[in-house]
């Protein structure tokens, strides 16, 4: 739950995100179990009874959840979650080591190491209870009049409270040298806007769950239970209103349509309420001109500032502190109530994760490249650095040749699509040169107060970088992290340390499984380039329109026969598939595995090695889908499957695995699957 200004804009696509690996929340039980490795092609887990030309995902992974079942601490389990599990025991050990460390730590150790300790000590953060948070409670309390209110929503903003908006650094997208600042919808505490309006049973239990946990949190800061169940409905109606005019998760993905450029002076002309300049001072910001995301938003909330009496904007203002506080570092009926509400009804996990697992992801996320280098320089061998490179070679080649033979695109629209897949930026493991938390002070007695220097200080740094040129070095996540991404302003794919370890990237396995595992996701971060969204980014990543009318129309209509298809999976009970908010990874899940297909016959005519031939019990282009498979087994609650079809640009894993392979014939092939065949439809898509 800490709230940073991050990128501002959802443009950054990444393989698995949230979906797989960072389930926040989870206690101790069963997850201890399954904390090794799996090989790149665990032929325990294929269901052999399965048809796989029916449904390969059950064929490949069916056994995976009767072998590991979802731990308690987990809202889902699969491979991400599995790579991450194990990442974090050696994490844990690192960061143990390093809190006991003494006088002879690192000035990177002392921080790590402390962080932790603090994090782990939970007797003095109960016996604390909520005095630190005491300071920021009374800038509420002694709030006079809505004219002193950007001085303090200006510094929320900094220490990561984005109460009504949200305030931070991005590349300005038309101008990818520039580093802008940018202002944006916020201050909702349900994960999206049309959580606030969609109709049916679940969508109106979760509402009035939301509701009795306002009231709680409420209650436990001090509030008697008549008022607090009040002022509950109070907030809730003001972060309706606030959703009224907040853009869906959809509409965020069209890049013109969060992108208006304008000078600081225009922020009067949409919402003279609040004084500007004073607002970007307490920021620590002084700019001419900015990126106003959602400039609807701005006037609506505008006219709700306006209309809303004080006492109500204190309450919000109090309740938006408390829920943008981690609670970890709240006394422990508040991080229970807080659980309770966002872990256990809107995700599902019946346990919160054990105490050192929370204290391990605060410390990546306060400190993740202190943390990093200690891990990289542990866990990550230079072979396989060059491993990887190898194959980001390999696939960026494939998708050089594939562009030659793509007959619905014109001659001058390929040299443009080939200039950005040469411009490409791979970046492996980890960044060339660490960031710098010297000025950084964390107390191994002070776990909130570290998470409040370490959110301003990352706050700060995101926001001293508008004005200066833009650092290409830059990593947005850390090398711990089970995650890839591509990122359209840097035109730069990026795979960190963690992600490249087993069953995703096995020594150990046949080239084909590899090609099937890591290499679909290396082709997945660079297909993104060229995606709905991506291809609007030129080589310098400027949203510039570098296509031809035609080729851009033939384009969208490939892209529609994907989103007609994904429509059409059903996730669970009612809720299907977005295809449009998922277009982007569908599309890159599709083109990345094509791409990691065309390399992987190309490395094995090069060693001359029979495709057909079973190797054991499968073929090499058998183990090259199986791999693909693999990539995805796992199983979700119910109660976050829908949370992530409602708010993830990433399909349900079981889509991911079919979805692409019934856009392959050259699966249906490989495994003797007729035409007509669920994996084998006769109106495959194909974008790229
Ligand atoms: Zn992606």
């Amino acid at each position: 739950m800490i709230k940073q200004v991050v990128t501002a804009m959802l443009v950054v696509s990444a393989l698995c995100a949230a979906s797989l690996a960072q389930t926040p929340g989870d206690g101790k039980a069963a997850a201890e179990k399954a904390v090794e490795l799996l090989p790149g092609l665990d032929k325990r887990l294929i269901d052999t009874t399965a048809d796989p030309c029916a449904d390969f995902f059950k064929y490949a992974c069916g056994n995976f959840s009767k072998l590991y079942p979802i731990p308690n601490d987990r809202s889902a389990y699969g491979t991400g979650a599995i790579v991450a599990d194990y990442t974090e025991r050696v994490l844990h050990s690192m960061l143990e080591k390093a809190a006991a460390g003494g006088a002879g730590r690192t000035p990177n150790e002392q921080k790590i190491g402390d962080n932790y300790a603090a994090c782990m000590d939970v007797e003095t953060i109960n016996q604390w209870g909520l005095k630190p948070l005491q300071p920021e409670l009374d800038r509420i309390a002694a709030l006079k009049s809505k004219d002193a209110l950007p001085e303090l929503l200006g510094h929320f903003q900094l220490i990561g409270v984005n109460a009504f908006l949200n305030f931070s650094e991005q590349q300005d997208f038309k101008d990818a040298r520039k580093q802008i600042a940018a202002v944006d919808q916020g201050g909702l505490g349900l994960p999206e806007r049309d959580y606030y309006f969609r109709e049916g049973e679940a969508a109106e239990k979760t509402r009035t769950q939301y509701v009795q946990h306002v009231a709680l949190m409420l209650k436990l800061m001090g509030e008697a239970e008549s008022k607090a169940a009040g002022n509950a409905q109070a907030i809730m109606q003001l972060e309706t209103a606030l959703a009224k005019v907040s853009m869906d998760v959809t509409s965020r993905r069209d890049p013109n349509k969060i992108y208006h450029l304008m000078p600081v002076s225009e922020l009067a002309t949409l919402a003279p309420g609040v004084a500007w300049e004073r607002f970007l001072t307490a920021s620590g910001v002084h700019v001419s001109e900015l990126n106003v995301v959602n400039p609807d938003f701005l006037k609506g909330m505008n006219a709700l500032l306006a209309s809303t009496d004080m006492e109500t904007i204190k309450t919000y203002l109090r309740w938006q502190l408390i829920t943008s506080t981690p609670g970890y570092v709240l006394p422990k009926a508040l991080d229970d109530e807080n659980f309770d509400f966002y872990g256990r009804k809107l995700r599902g996990q019946p346990e919160q994760r054990a105490r050192y697992k929370r204290c391990v992801q605060a410390t990546d996320a306060a400190l993740g490249e202190a943390l990093g280098q200690v891990y990289v320089a542990q866990e990550f061998s230079p072979a396989n650095k060059q491993a990887t490179l190898q194959m980001v070679n390999d696939i960026e080649g494939a998708m050089d040749q594939d562009i030659d033979t793509l007959d619905w695109m014109s001659a001058a629209t390929k040299v443009r699509a080939k200039e950005k897949l040469r411009a490409v930026a791979d970046k492996i493991g980890y960044p060339d040169h660490w960031r710098d938390y010297s000025a950084l002070t964390i107390m191994r007695d002070d776990a909130f107060g570290n998470v409040l220097r370490a959110t301003e200080f990352e706050n700060r740094r995101q926001l001293a970088k508008i004005g200066k040129p833009v650092d290409r070095g830059e990593w947005l996540i850390s090398p711990s992290t089970v995650d890839a991404y591509y990122n359209p302003s840097m035109n730069d794919i990026n795979f960190p340390a963690a992600i490249l370890q087993s069953p995703l990237y096995d020594s150990h396995a046949s080239d084909a499984s590899n090609y099937g595992h890591v290499g679909g996701i290396v082709g997945h971060e660079l297909t993104h380039g060229f995606d709905d969204e991506g291809r609007q980014f030129d080589a310098n990543g400027n949203l510039a329109d570098w296509w031809t009318p035609e080729d851009g129309k033939h384009f969208e209509e490939k892209a529609d026969c994907e989103v007609k298809e994904y429509n059409n999976f059903v996730a669970v009970d009612d809720v299907e598939v977005n295809g449009k908010l998922t277009l982007g990874e569908n599309t890159a899940d599709n083109g990345g595995l094509r791409l990691a297909y065309i390399a992987f016959l190309a490395d094995a005519k090069k060693k001359s090695i029979d495709l057909t031939k079973a190797q054991g019990r499968y073929t090499p282009i058998q183990q090259f889908f199986l791999g693909h498979g693999q990539d995805w087994f796992g199983e979700t609650r119910p109660e976050q499957l829908r949370l992530q079809v409602q708010t993830d640009p990433h399909s349900p894993r079981q889509f991911r695995a079919n979805g692409v392979v019934q856009n392959m014939p050259e699966f249906g092939k490989a495994f003797g699957c007729k035409t007509g065949e669920p994996m084998m439809p006769v109106n495959a898509c194909r974008v790229w």
